[in-house]
């Protein structure tokens, strides 16, 4: 196996354009070393984006922020703009594992990993998070929804890196929230899982809403008819009851041992209409 620690993202895009046999992107390693070790993949090539120096800083721009994949997810709960912008993303960023993990892990790896449980996309979603795809040849921003095609999949490219995660400037009067259940409070993987980003108008009425579930369906789902409950309410119990049924009629979840499908199904409107919630409390600066 060989090891590549390049330092430029050209350079990185073109080791894995050129690799022969299975190559793959090295970030923290939280989920690739534990499916080395597991003995599921066995790479050829380890490209390790942690040296670039355009991957590793957040920064705040005239646009909204830009987050570099190298970026550890306890360095996002750290940034004090950030956190007041997009709390629900820095949420979700900062329920993955523990402190260690978090010391370690990316966004972007809980991303490409492309777990439907990943904690940090559903909000990522819900805010409108854009990925910078870089490849051998060019350049191109796709929408965070469209990284993940499936379980495991991605619709990246041979030789392609994400480079950067960009949030927009958030409106006025904007909150977004993220919840996740799980059977232990830590060090465990979502059952089922919701963001709520949404925008408010004149006299606290929901103005722009974007209803995200996780861990339902092989990969996230934006609910745009719960986004639609609720725009025009000031999310009273009848808007509120319509986003959950919204949320329920849109799962397709598994059943296993740790969640059956109506239990799954009943949790998602639950989760959905309490981040809905808390997003109209931030919104309204509570
Ligand atoms: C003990 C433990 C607890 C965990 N708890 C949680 C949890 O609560 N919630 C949760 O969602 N996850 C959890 N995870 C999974 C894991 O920590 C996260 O998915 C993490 O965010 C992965 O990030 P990483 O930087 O370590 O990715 P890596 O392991 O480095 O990479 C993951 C995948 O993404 C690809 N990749 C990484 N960066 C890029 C890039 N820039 N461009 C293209 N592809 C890239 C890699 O090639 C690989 O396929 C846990 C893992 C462990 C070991």
């Amino acid at each position: 196996m060989r090891y590549e620690a390049p330092k430029s993202i050209k350079e990185a895009a073109g080791l894995l354009a050129k690799a022969k046999g299975s190559a793959f992107v090295l970030a923290g390693g939280t989920d690739l070393l534990v499916r080395m070790k597991a003995g599921m993949i066995e790479p050829d090539l380890l490209v390790d984006v942690k040296r670039i120096a355009s991957m590793q800083s957040v920064t705040k721009t005239a646009t909204g922020f830009r987050i570099g994949a190298a970026v550890p997810s306890a360095a996002l709960g750290e940034n004090a703009a950030l956190r007041k912008a997009w709390p629900g993303v820095v949420e979700g960023a900062n329920l993955i594992g523990s402190d260690q993990i978090q010391g370690r892990c990316t966004i972007v790896g809980n991303l490409c990993n492309a777990s439907p449980a990943a904690d940090s996309v559903p909000a990522m979603v819900a805010a409108g998070a854009k990925a910078v795809v870089v490849g051998p040849k060019k350049k191109r921003t796709i929408a965070v929804e469209d990284v993940v095609t499936g379980p495991g999949r991605t619709s990246l490219k041979k030789g392609e890196v994400i480079e950067a995660i960009t949030l927009p400037k958030p409106a006025p009067k904007s909150g977004d929230a993220y919840l996740r259940f799980t059977p232990r409070t830590e060090m465990d993987i979502a059952v089922v899982s919701a963001g709520v980003s949404l925008t408010l108008g004149a006299k606290g009425v929901v103005k722009k809403a974007r209803v995200v579930l996780g861990a339902v369906a092989p990969t996230v789902v934006i609910v745009s008819a719960a986004a639609k409950a609720i725009v025009g309410t000031k999310l009273d119990d009848a808007a509120l009851a319509k986003l959950a049924a919204a949320c329920e009629a849109a799962c397709k979840p598994i059943d296993d041992k740790r969640g059956t499908i109506e239990f799954r199904t009943e949790v998602a409107g639950v989760l959905a209409r309490r981040a809905a919630l808390i997003a109209y409390q931030r919104a309204k600066g509570e």
